[in-house]
């Protein structure tokens, strides 16, 4: 083994594609600031407890997928595989549910972790931003969330996704439809772990993707045909909220996502372009969430978009973020004097918002310039004694490669007036 070897599954963020990373993370959450969420931190671990009574003892997430740890202490740890159970329970600690203001609003960033098979697209370190709105039961903000993440990939000029769209049903429909669908998979040739699953989650069978089940699974009941009126007209009208927002959406009634916490509204945005890792982001309404993690009643909805797989479906389509070069203004000292006057003069620039970078190292002429030229900055300023006995720098206009001296005085306002 190598020692500069990050973990299998896992991979740095290094500068240039870093920038895109930043950029998606923030082209996710502006939408969502605003439209008044609030941003939320949570610990990147939690007690194991709270994994498995809120994503569900029977999923791959809690069973096969979390990394977990005792500590010295005796705490039973996992680092967190998704953030929905933590923000519920954040919200629930912090009684912010008890100040009148439902739905609470909050958004995140952060790191994920689950211990998968490394594919593309799949890691077991991940990256999300993700959207909850608890305490309403209201078409409207099922709505909201999938049109906020639908503009924010389209803000990134993301084109080829889909979003799938269907319902779970609620505590009234969903059993009768489980029950019928357990009927229709004891039916079935299939292995015994599938089975087991079954028996224990039968609607996580339909979301199977080998091609020998899917064939078994043609004639399934549908939980479309077994949904209740509340259900039916609940999501019709967040249907018709979406078609009239001019937000496309295709019906995939066999869309049930692999966490045991939805109820009603299930989404997922899917991209063509990355093979069978498709899905950039998913989500829906959680209505039980909150009681079975020892909470009261608080019908919620929320989705997490993953950024690693926004990156790579941008890439896929070809679209460069127009990320600005970091540096504005490159400073490129000879001799001594000039260093120390030139290190002054770039702090002033900072101070006044100019964003610029200094040639370290005590390089010559040559060095610093190809430090300059590397930096993408528009100017650098170049100093050395004579220029200061005059009071002066040059200021080199790095594209047409111009150069004109400018009082030491006037540079800050200089650089800012060719700036702007
Ligand atoms: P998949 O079906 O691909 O396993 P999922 O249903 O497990 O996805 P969610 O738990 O809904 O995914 O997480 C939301 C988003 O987070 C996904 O749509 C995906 O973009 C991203 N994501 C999930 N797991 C990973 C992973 N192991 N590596 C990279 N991104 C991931
Ligand atoms: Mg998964």
């Amino acid at each position: 083994m190598s020692t500069f070897q990050a973990p299998k599954g896992t991979y740095d963020l290094i500068p240039p594609r870093s920038a895109t990373f930043l950029a998606v993370r923030d082209a996710i959450s502006t939408p969502v600031k605003n439209a008044g969420y609030g941003y939320i931190e949570t610990p990147g671990f939690e007690n194991v407890e709270l994994f498995s009574r809120g994503v569900g003892e029977s999923t791959d997430i809690v069973t096969k997928e979390m990394y977990t740890l005792t500590t010295k202490g005796n705490d039973y740890l996992a680092l967190r595989p998704e953030g929905t159970a933590s923000v519920l329970r954040a919200a629930l600690q912090a009684n912010l549910h008890k100040q009148g203001n439902l739905p609470v609003k909050l958004w995140y960033s952060g790191s994920y972790y689950r211990y998968e098979r490394q594919q593309a697209g799949r890691y077991r370190h991940f990256s999300q931003v993700g959207a909850e709105a608890i305490g309403a039961e209201d078409p409207a903000l099922d709505a909201e969330l999938i049109i906020l993440a639908d503009q924010a990939y389209r803000t990134l000029g993301l084109r080829n996704f889909r979003i799938l769209l269907n319902s779970l049903g609620d505590k009234e429909c969903r059993p009768v439809y489980r029950e019928a669908l357990q009927t229709f998979l004891r039916g079935l040739d299939l292995d015994e772990e599938t089975l087991r699953r079954a028996e224990i989650n039968p609607l996580r069978v339909l979301d199977d993707k080998r091609a020998d089940v899917q064939k078994q699974l043609v004639g399934a009941p549908v939980l479309t045909d077994y949904l209740c009126d509340a259900c039916k007209t609940y999501h019709a009208e967040v249907r018709e909220l979406l078609t009239a927002a001019g937000v496309a959406f295709e019906d995939d009634v066999k869309l049930v996502r692999g966490l045991d916490y939805y109820t009603r509204t299930t989404f997922e945005f899917v991209h063509g372009g990355l093979g069978s890792q498709s899905a950039v982001g998913g989500g829906g309404r959680y209505d039980g969430l909150s009681e079975m993690i020892g909470g009261p009643a608080l019908p919620s909805v929320g989705w997490a978009l993953g950024v690693d797989r926004t990156v790579l479906a941008l890439e896929a389509e070809g679209i460069e973020l127009d990320v600005p070069s970091a540096t504005s203004v490159f400073a490129v000292p000879l001799g001594e004097e000039a260093r120390r006057v030139l290190f002054g003069k770039i702090t002033e620039l900072r101070k006044a918002g100019v964003a610029a970078d200094f040639s370290y190292g005590g390089k010559g002429l040559k060095g610093a310039m190809k430090d300059a030229n590397r930096s993408g900055a528009r100017y650098a300023v170049v100093a050395g004694e004579r220029d200061l006995a005059e009071g002066v720098v040059q200021l080199k206009d790095m594209e047409s490669g111009e150069q004109e001296p400018v009082a030491l005085d006037a540079l800050v306002e200089a650089v800012r007036a060719k700036l702007a």
